[in-house]
């Protein structure tokens, strides 16, 4: 019972790097560019001129 039903696919959605997840960061008042780290947000990242947080590009 309950066996091979509802878990089937269920890791296939932890392979997603792309398509969704943004996967830099850039400053909205410079344009500076930073890599994102995975489970880093760029939100708690700042630009080091302008130090204004930075946004998912
Ligand atoms: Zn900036």
């Amino acid at each position: 019972m309950g066996m091979g039903q509802g878990r089937g696919a269920g890791g296939l959605r932890h392979g997603l790097g792309r398509g969704g997840a943004p996967t830099k960061c850039v400053c909205p008042q410079c344009g500076y560019e930073a890599t994102k780290e995975r489970g880093t947000l760029c939100r708690s990242m700042k630009c080091p001129k302008c130090g204004v947080q930075l946004v998912g590009a």
